[in-house]
Protein backbone atom coordinates (compact mmCIF):
# COMPACT_ATOMS: atom_id res chain seq x y z
CA UNK A 1 0.00 0.00 0.00
CA UNK A 2 0.69 3.45 -0.54
CA UNK A 3 0.39 6.01 1.79
CA UNK A 4 1.98 9.36 0.40
CA UNK A 5 0.47 11.62 -2.16
CA UNK A 6 1.56 11.26 -5.38
CA UNK A 7 3.66 14.17 -6.84
CA UNK A 8 1.09 16.70 -8.26
CA UNK A 9 -0.68 16.34 -4.36
CA UNK A 10 2.45 17.38 -2.95
CA UNK A 11 3.07 20.34 -5.30
CA UNK A 12 -0.77 21.53 -4.70
CA UNK A 13 -0.81 20.66 -0.89
CA UNK A 14 2.59 23.15 -0.53
CA UNK A 15 1.52 25.80 -3.07
CA UNK A 16 -1.84 25.87 -0.94
CA UNK A 17 -0.01 26.24 1.98
CA UNK A 18 2.13 29.18 0.65
CA UNK A 19 -0.86 30.87 -0.61
CA UNK A 20 -3.48 29.85 3.34
CA UNK A 21 -0.33 31.08 5.27
CA UNK A 22 0.42 34.55 2.86
CA UNK A 23 -3.03 35.50 1.89
CA UNK A 24 -6.42 33.72 4.11
CA UNK A 25 -4.55 33.41 7.85
CA UNK A 26 -4.08 36.90 8.59
CA UNK A 27 -7.73 37.69 7.03
CA UNK A 28 -8.80 34.90 8.91
CA UNK A 29 -9.99 36.19 12.15
CA UNK A 30 -11.82 39.43 10.90
CA UNK A 31 -13.54 36.58 8.49
CA UNK A 32 -15.03 34.92 11.63
CA UNK A 33 -15.68 38.28 13.24
CA UNK A 34 -17.67 40.26 10.66
CA UNK A 35 -19.07 37.19 9.64
CA UNK A 36 -18.44 37.90 5.38
CA UNK A 37 -15.00 37.06 3.15
CA UNK A 38 -13.84 39.89 1.90
CA UNK A 39 -14.31 40.71 -2.12
CA UNK A 40 -10.85 39.04 -3.23
CA UNK A 41 -10.90 35.55 -1.66
CA UNK A 42 -13.19 34.43 -4.45
CA UNK A 43 -11.27 35.72 -7.47
CA UNK A 44 -7.92 34.42 -5.53
CA UNK A 45 -9.07 30.87 -5.21
CA UNK A 46 -10.58 30.78 -8.72
CA UNK A 47 -6.65 31.64 -9.68
CA UNK A 48 -5.24 28.93 -8.25
CA UNK A 49 -7.78 26.63 -10.32
CA UNK A 50 -9.30 25.16 -7.70
CA UNK A 51 -13.07 25.90 -8.27
CA UNK A 52 -13.73 22.95 -10.40
CA UNK A 53 -10.84 20.87 -9.07
CA UNK A 54 -12.60 17.48 -9.98
CA UNK A 55 -13.91 18.77 -13.28
CA UNK A 56 -12.18 17.76 -16.53
CA UNK A 57 -10.13 20.55 -18.44
CA UNK A 58 -12.39 20.54 -21.21
CA UNK A 59 -14.48 22.28 -19.06
CA UNK A 60 -12.36 24.15 -17.55
CA UNK A 61 -11.70 22.16 -14.62
CA UNK A 62 -8.40 20.71 -13.68
CA UNK A 63 -9.24 17.31 -14.39
CA UNK A 64 -7.95 16.24 -10.45
CA UNK A 65 -9.17 12.85 -8.20
CA UNK A 66 -11.21 13.13 -5.22
CA UNK A 67 -8.00 12.89 -3.23
CA UNK A 68 -6.58 16.34 -4.43
CA UNK A 69 -10.24 17.72 -3.02
CA UNK A 70 -9.43 16.30 0.06
CA UNK A 71 -5.87 18.39 0.41
CA UNK A 72 -7.38 21.37 -0.61
CA UNK A 73 -10.66 21.12 2.03
CA UNK A 74 -7.75 19.69 4.58
CA UNK A 75 -5.43 22.89 3.68
CA UNK A 76 -8.05 25.69 3.71
CA UNK A 77 -9.97 24.34 6.77
CA UNK A 78 -6.52 24.06 8.38
CA UNK A 79 -6.39 28.47 8.44
CA UNK A 80 -10.30 28.90 7.05
CA UNK A 81 -12.92 26.35 7.67
CA UNK A 82 -15.75 28.76 6.77
CA UNK A 83 -13.47 29.27 3.54
CA UNK A 84 -12.74 25.52 2.77
CA UNK A 85 -17.23 25.09 3.32
CA UNK A 86 -18.21 27.58 1.27
CA UNK A 87 -15.45 26.10 -1.78
CA UNK A 88 -17.06 22.84 -1.23
CA UNK A 89 -20.27 23.60 -1.46
CA UNK A 90 -18.90 25.17 -4.67
CA UNK A 91 -16.84 22.84 -6.35
CA UNK A 92 -17.85 19.79 -4.63
CA UNK A 93 -21.64 19.76 -3.85
CA UNK A 94 -23.02 21.74 -7.02
CA UNK A 95 -19.87 21.36 -9.73
CA UNK A 96 -18.74 17.89 -9.23
CA UNK A 97 -22.53 16.80 -8.52
CA UNK A 98 -23.50 18.55 -11.86
CA UNK A 99 -20.36 17.22 -14.06
CA UNK A 100 -21.20 13.25 -13.06
CA UNK A 101 -25.19 13.41 -13.60
CA UNK A 102 -25.12 16.32 -15.93
CA UNK A 103 -25.70 15.91 -19.79
CA UNK A 104 -23.60 17.01 -22.24
CA UNK A 105 -25.56 19.95 -23.29
CA UNK A 106 -26.03 20.75 -19.32
CA UNK A 107 -22.20 19.76 -18.54
CA UNK A 108 -21.52 22.63 -21.46
CA UNK A 109 -23.50 25.32 -20.74
CA UNK A 110 -22.88 25.22 -16.68
CA UNK A 111 -19.51 23.80 -15.90
CA UNK A 112 -17.35 26.44 -17.26
CA UNK A 113 -18.45 29.29 -15.60
CA UNK A 114 -18.43 27.31 -12.66
CA UNK A 115 -15.01 25.75 -13.05
CA UNK A 116 -13.90 29.44 -13.88
CA UNK A 117 -15.33 31.27 -10.59
CA UNK A 118 -17.26 33.58 -12.90
CA UNK A 119 -20.39 31.73 -10.87
CA UNK A 120 -20.78 30.44 -7.29
CA UNK A 121 -22.48 27.15 -6.72
CA UNK A 122 -24.67 25.46 -4.21
CA UNK A 123 -26.81 22.27 -3.31
CA UNK A 124 -30.01 22.63 -2.09
CA UNK A 125 -31.56 19.35 -0.13
CA UNK A 126 -32.41 20.37 3.53
CA UNK A 127 -35.79 22.14 4.40
CA UNK A 128 -37.21 23.75 7.78
CA UNK A 129 -39.26 20.14 8.16
CA UNK A 130 -36.62 18.11 6.52
CA UNK A 131 -33.02 17.26 7.79
CA UNK A 132 -31.84 13.77 8.42
CA UNK A 133 -34.77 12.38 7.28
CA UNK A 134 -33.72 13.87 3.47
CA UNK A 135 -36.41 11.56 1.44
CA UNK A 136 -39.29 13.94 3.50
CA UNK A 137 -38.86 16.80 1.38
CA UNK A 138 -41.55 18.85 0.84
CA UNK A 139 -40.93 20.93 -1.98
CA UNK A 140 -42.93 19.84 -5.22
CA UNK A 141 -42.14 20.36 -8.60
CA UNK A 142 -45.55 19.90 -11.31
CA UNK A 143 -44.65 19.56 -14.58
CA UNK A 144 -46.53 22.13 -17.00
CA UNK A 145 -45.98 22.43 -20.40
CA UNK A 146 -42.17 22.77 -20.92
CA UNK A 147 -41.26 23.57 -17.97
CA UNK A 148 -41.61 22.35 -13.57
CA UNK A 149 -42.96 25.04 -11.19
CA UNK A 150 -41.39 24.54 -7.97
CA UNK A 151 -42.89 25.25 -4.70
CA UNK A 152 -41.29 25.36 -0.85
CA UNK A 153 -38.62 26.51 0.81
CA UNK A 154 -34.44 25.00 1.31
CA UNK A 155 -32.74 26.05 4.67
CA UNK A 156 -28.85 26.17 5.94
CA UNK A 157 -27.87 25.99 2.08
CA UNK A 158 -23.92 27.04 2.30
CA UNK A 159 -23.44 29.63 -0.06
CA UNK A 160 -27.67 30.15 -0.50
CA UNK A 161 -27.49 33.82 0.01
CA UNK A 162 -25.13 34.48 -3.14
CA UNK A 163 -25.19 31.56 -5.43
CA UNK A 164 -25.77 31.70 -8.96
CA UNK A 165 -26.53 27.20 -9.82
CA UNK A 166 -28.22 25.41 -7.18
CA UNK A 167 -28.51 21.42 -7.84
CA UNK A 168 -31.94 21.36 -5.85
CA UNK A 169 -33.95 18.39 -5.28
CA UNK A 170 -37.61 18.63 -5.09
CA UNK A 171 -40.84 15.97 -5.21
CA UNK A 172 -42.19 14.81 -8.47
CA UNK A 173 -44.34 12.37 -6.72
CA UNK A 174 -45.21 12.78 -3.49
CA UNK A 175 -46.18 9.87 -2.83
CA UNK A 176 -43.28 7.58 -4.08
CA UNK A 177 -40.87 8.31 -1.13
CA UNK A 178 -37.20 8.03 -2.25
CA UNK A 179 -38.52 7.14 -6.05
CA UNK A 180 -40.20 10.41 -6.17
CA UNK A 181 -37.49 12.73 -5.99
CA UNK A 182 -36.00 14.84 -8.71
CA UNK A 183 -33.05 16.86 -8.84
CA UNK A 184 -32.59 20.18 -11.00
CA UNK A 185 -30.65 22.42 -11.79
CA UNK A 186 -31.70 25.87 -10.87
CA UNK A 187 -30.58 29.50 -11.89
CA UNK A 188 -30.73 32.30 -9.58
CA UNK A 189 -32.44 34.59 -11.70
CA UNK A 190 -35.13 32.02 -12.82
CA UNK A 191 -38.67 33.47 -12.20
CA UNK A 192 -40.08 32.79 -8.80
CA UNK A 193 -36.72 31.96 -7.42
CA UNK A 194 -35.92 34.13 -4.32
CA UNK A 195 -33.50 33.99 -1.57
CA UNK A 196 -34.51 34.14 2.00
CA UNK A 197 -33.21 34.65 5.31
CA UNK A 198 -29.48 34.50 6.10
CA UNK A 199 -28.68 32.25 9.08
CA UNK A 200 -26.07 33.08 11.72
CA UNK A 201 -24.27 30.94 12.92
CA UNK A 202 -22.09 29.90 15.75
CA UNK A 203 -19.21 28.87 13.20
CA UNK A 204 -17.93 28.67 9.67
CA UNK A 205 -18.88 32.64 10.05
CA UNK A 206 -18.24 33.72 6.57
CA UNK A 207 -19.65 31.11 5.04
CA UNK A 208 -22.87 32.34 4.15
CA UNK A 209 -25.44 30.22 4.50
CA UNK A 210 -29.79 30.86 3.93
CA UNK A 211 -32.72 30.32 2.92
CA UNK A 212 -33.70 29.87 -0.61
CA UNK A 213 -37.53 30.25 -1.60
CA UNK A 214 -39.34 28.79 -4.64
CA UNK A 215 -42.89 30.25 -5.71
CA UNK A 216 -44.10 28.92 -8.81
CA UNK A 217 -40.40 29.04 -9.66
CA UNK A 218 -39.94 27.98 -13.06
CA UNK A 219 -37.50 25.67 -13.98
CA UNK A 220 -36.76 24.78 -18.03
CA UNK A 221 -37.43 20.62 -18.67
CA UNK A 222 -34.20 20.79 -19.90
CA UNK A 223 -32.17 21.47 -16.34
CA UNK A 224 -33.73 18.23 -14.87
CA UNK A 225 -30.51 16.17 -14.03
CA UNK A 226 -30.52 12.31 -14.80
CA UNK A 227 -34.50 12.19 -15.52
CA UNK A 228 -37.65 12.80 -13.60
CA UNK A 229 -37.89 10.81 -10.43
CA UNK A 230 -34.06 9.86 -10.62
CA UNK A 231 -33.06 12.10 -7.98
CA UNK A 232 -32.03 10.18 -5.37
CA UNK A 233 -29.51 8.48 -7.44
CA UNK A 234 -27.62 11.82 -7.72
CA UNK A 235 -27.99 12.62 -3.67
CA UNK A 236 -26.77 9.36 -2.80
CA UNK A 237 -23.81 9.45 -5.30
CA UNK A 238 -22.87 12.83 -3.89
CA UNK A 239 -23.28 12.29 -0.09
CA UNK A 240 -20.33 10.09 -0.16
CA UNK A 241 -17.68 12.58 -2.22
CA UNK A 242 -19.24 14.86 0.33
CA UNK A 243 -18.89 13.19 3.27
CA UNK A 244 -15.49 12.29 2.38
CA UNK A 245 -14.62 15.50 1.50
CA UNK A 246 -16.11 17.42 4.93
CA UNK A 247 -14.21 14.81 6.65
CA UNK A 248 -10.72 16.31 5.39
CA UNK A 249 -12.40 19.66 7.40
CA UNK A 250 -11.93 18.19 10.42
CA UNK A 251 -8.90 16.69 9.79
CA UNK A 252 -7.67 20.11 8.90
CA UNK A 253 -9.05 21.61 11.88
CA UNK A 254 -7.33 19.18 14.30
CA UNK A 255 -4.24 19.72 12.33
CA UNK A 256 -4.40 23.28 13.55
CA UNK A 257 -5.39 22.47 16.72
CA UNK A 258 -2.46 20.00 17.25
CA UNK A 259 -0.40 22.71 15.62
CA UNK A 260 -1.46 25.51 18.14
CA UNK A 261 -1.09 23.38 21.24
CA UNK A 262 2.42 22.35 20.47
CA UNK A 263 3.50 25.85 20.39
CA UNK A 264 1.70 27.39 23.50
CA UNK A 265 3.06 24.08 25.44
CA UNK A 266 6.20 25.00 24.80
CA UNK A 267 6.02 28.77 25.10
CA UNK A 268 3.28 28.71 28.37
CA UNK A 269 5.41 28.30 31.64
CA UNK A 270 3.74 27.81 35.27
CA UNK A 271 5.69 26.36 38.12
CA UNK A 272 8.56 27.34 36.61
CA UNK A 273 8.42 25.01 33.41
CA UNK A 274 6.73 24.93 30.34
CA UNK A 275 3.21 23.27 30.83
CA UNK A 276 4.39 21.19 27.56
CA UNK A 277 6.58 19.24 30.48
CA UNK A 278 3.27 18.34 32.56
CA UNK A 279 2.60 14.63 31.49
CA UNK A 280 -1.27 15.12 31.38
CA UNK A 281 -1.04 18.30 28.79
CA UNK A 282 1.65 15.64 27.00
CA UNK A 283 -1.07 12.89 26.92
CA UNK A 284 -3.53 15.34 25.32
CA UNK A 285 -1.08 16.27 22.71
CA UNK A 286 0.10 12.63 22.24
CA UNK A 287 -3.79 11.34 21.81
CA UNK A 288 -4.45 14.13 19.14
CA UNK A 289 -1.63 13.21 17.48
CA UNK A 290 -2.30 9.56 17.18
CA UNK A 291 -5.81 10.06 16.15
CA UNK A 292 -5.11 12.20 13.81
CA UNK A 293 -2.97 10.27 11.95
CA UNK A 294 -5.36 7.58 11.72
CA UNK A 295 -8.75 9.37 10.80
CA UNK A 296 -6.02 11.52 8.34
CA UNK A 297 -5.69 7.60 6.48
CA UNK A 298 -9.05 6.48 6.91
CA UNK A 299 -10.50 9.81 4.60
CA UNK A 300 -7.26 9.72 2.30
CA UNK A 301 -8.31 5.77 1.50
CA UNK A 302 -12.66 6.57 1.68
CA UNK A 303 -11.63 9.89 -0.97
CA UNK A 304 -9.27 7.40 -3.23
CA UNK A 305 -12.27 4.62 -3.48
CA UNK A 306 -14.82 7.66 -3.87
CA UNK A 307 -12.99 8.67 -6.54
CA UNK A 308 -12.23 4.99 -7.99
CA UNK A 309 -15.49 4.60 -10.76
CA UNK A 310 -17.53 7.48 -12.05
CA UNK A 311 -20.02 6.78 -9.87
CA UNK A 312 -19.28 7.18 -6.57
CA UNK A 313 -16.72 4.38 -5.93
CA UNK A 314 -16.75 0.57 -5.18
CA UNK A 315 -20.43 -0.71 -4.27
CA UNK A 316 -21.42 0.27 -0.94
CA UNK A 317 -17.77 -0.29 0.74
CA UNK A 318 -17.92 3.41 -0.08
CA UNK A 319 -21.00 4.25 1.92
CA UNK A 320 -19.55 2.66 5.14
CA UNK A 321 -16.25 4.36 4.62
CA UNK A 322 -17.10 7.72 3.73
CA UNK A 323 -19.76 7.56 6.77
CA UNK A 324 -16.92 6.44 9.39
CA UNK A 325 -14.38 8.71 7.78
CA UNK A 326 -16.74 11.84 8.25
CA UNK A 327 -17.91 10.42 11.88
CA UNK A 328 -14.68 9.69 13.07
CA UNK A 329 -12.73 13.13 11.83
CA UNK A 330 -15.68 15.37 13.03
CA UNK A 331 -15.80 13.82 16.62
CA UNK A 332 -12.12 14.18 16.62
CA UNK A 333 -12.23 17.80 15.63
CA UNK A 334 -14.39 18.43 18.03
CA UNK A 335 -12.41 16.73 20.88
CA UNK A 336 -8.95 18.57 19.66
CA UNK A 337 -11.04 21.81 19.68
CA UNK A 338 -12.27 21.05 23.09
CA UNK A 339 -8.66 19.89 24.27
CA UNK A 340 -7.13 23.03 22.66
CA UNK A 341 -8.91 24.85 24.92
CA UNK A 342 -8.32 23.24 27.38
CA UNK A 343 -4.31 23.26 27.03
CA UNK A 344 -4.64 27.15 26.11
CA UNK A 345 -6.40 27.37 30.05
CA UNK A 346 -8.08 30.79 30.32
CA UNK A 347 -6.55 32.27 27.32
CA UNK A 348 -8.37 29.64 25.38
CA UNK A 349 -11.93 30.52 26.85
CA UNK A 350 -11.30 34.14 25.13
CA UNK A 351 -11.80 35.34 22.14
CA UNK A 352 -8.61 36.90 21.72
CA UNK A 353 -6.53 33.37 20.83
CA UNK A 354 -7.87 31.50 17.93
CA UNK A 355 -8.80 27.95 19.85
CA UNK A 356 -12.10 28.97 20.46
CA UNK A 357 -13.05 29.51 16.70
CA UNK A 358 -11.24 26.10 16.09
CA UNK A 359 -14.03 24.37 18.54
CA UNK A 360 -16.87 26.58 16.83
CA UNK A 361 -16.14 25.78 13.30
CA UNK A 362 -15.06 21.80 14.22
CA UNK A 363 -18.29 21.43 15.27
CA UNK A 364 -20.02 21.77 12.46
CA UNK A 365 -18.44 18.29 11.13
CA UNK A 366 -20.40 16.42 13.38
CA UNK A 367 -23.66 17.71 11.80
CA UNK A 368 -23.41 18.76 8.53
CA UNK A 369 -23.27 16.08 5.53
CA UNK A 370 -25.33 13.70 8.05
CA UNK A 371 -24.86 13.86 11.78
CA UNK A 372 -23.14 11.33 13.47
CA UNK A 373 -25.84 10.02 14.60
CA UNK A 374 -26.66 8.87 10.76
CA UNK A 375 -23.61 8.13 10.02
CA UNK A 376 -23.37 5.68 12.65
CA UNK A 377 -26.71 4.37 11.33
CA UNK A 378 -25.20 4.04 7.61
CA UNK A 379 -22.47 2.04 8.76
CA UNK A 380 -24.05 -0.24 10.90
CA UNK A 381 -26.80 -0.71 8.44
CA UNK A 382 -24.30 -1.98 6.03
CA UNK A 383 -22.33 -3.69 8.47
CA UNK A 384 -25.63 -5.83 9.85
CA UNK A 385 -27.24 -6.05 6.55
CA UNK A 386 -30.70 -5.91 8.41
C1 LIG B 1 -23.51 25.35 8.54
C2 LIG B 1 -24.39 24.38 7.84
C3 LIG B 1 -24.28 24.24 6.46
C4 LIG B 1 -25.14 23.37 5.77
N1 LIG B 1 -25.07 23.32 4.41
C5 LIG B 1 -26.03 22.63 3.72
C6 LIG B 1 -26.09 22.71 2.29
O1 LIG B 1 -25.25 23.34 1.64
N2 LIG B 1 -27.10 22.05 1.66
C7 LIG B 1 -28.04 21.33 2.33
O2 LIG B 1 -28.93 20.77 1.69
N3 LIG B 1 -28.00 21.22 3.70
C8 LIG B 1 -27.03 21.85 4.40
N4 LIG B 1 -26.96 21.78 5.78
C9 LIG B 1 -27.97 20.99 6.48
C10 LIG B 1 -27.40 19.74 7.13
O3 LIG B 1 -27.13 18.75 6.18
C11 LIG B 1 -28.44 19.29 8.19
O4 LIG B 1 -28.38 20.25 9.24
C12 LIG B 1 -28.17 17.91 8.71
O5 LIG B 1 -28.41 16.94 7.72
C13 LIG B 1 -29.06 17.59 9.93
O6 LIG B 1 -30.39 17.92 9.71
P1 LIG B 1 -31.19 18.82 10.79
O7 LIG B 1 -30.33 19.98 11.10
O8 LIG B 1 -32.55 19.06 10.27
O9 LIG B 1 -31.25 17.92 12.09
P2 LIG B 1 -32.33 16.78 12.42
O10 LIG B 1 -32.40 15.81 11.29
O11 LIG B 1 -33.59 17.41 12.88
O12 LIG B 1 -31.64 16.04 13.65
C14 LIG B 1 -31.72 16.51 14.99
C15 LIG B 1 -31.05 15.47 15.89
O13 LIG B 1 -31.76 14.21 15.78
C16 LIG B 1 -30.85 13.19 15.40
N5 LIG B 1 -31.53 12.21 14.57
C17 LIG B 1 -32.28 12.45 13.45
N6 LIG B 1 -32.71 11.28 12.94
C18 LIG B 1 -32.23 10.31 13.74
C19 LIG B 1 -32.34 8.88 13.76
N7 LIG B 1 -33.01 8.21 12.81
N8 LIG B 1 -31.73 8.19 14.76
C20 LIG B 1 -31.02 8.84 15.71
N9 LIG B 1 -30.89 10.18 15.76
C21 LIG B 1 -31.48 10.90 14.78
C22 LIG B 1 -29.74 13.90 14.64
O14 LIG B 1 -28.58 13.12 14.59
C23 LIG B 1 -29.60 15.16 15.47
O15 LIG B 1 -28.82 14.91 16.59
C24 LIG B 1 -26.08 22.59 6.48
C25 LIG B 1 -26.16 22.71 7.88
C26 LIG B 1 -25.34 23.58 8.55
C27 LIG B 1 -25.47 23.70 10.05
Amino acid sequence: MDFDLNESQKILQSSLKKFCDSKIRPAAEEIDRKDEFPEWVWPSISELGLMGITIPEEFGGAGAEVLSAVVVMEELSKVCPALSLSWMAHSLLCAHNLFMHANPAQRKKYLPDLCSGKKLGALGLTEPGSGSDAVSIKTTAKKKGDRYLLNGTKTFITNGPVADVIVLYAKTDKDAGAKGITAFIIEKGFKGFSTGKRIEKMGHRGSPTGELILEDCEVPAENVLVGENQGITVMMDGLDVERTVIAAGGIGCTQAALDYCIQYAREREQFGKPIGSFQFIQGKIADMYAQLEAARLLVYKAAVIAGGSERGGRGTEINRLAAAAALLSGELSEQAGLQAIQIFGGYGYTLEYPVNRILRDAKLYTIGAGTSEVRRIIIARELLKI
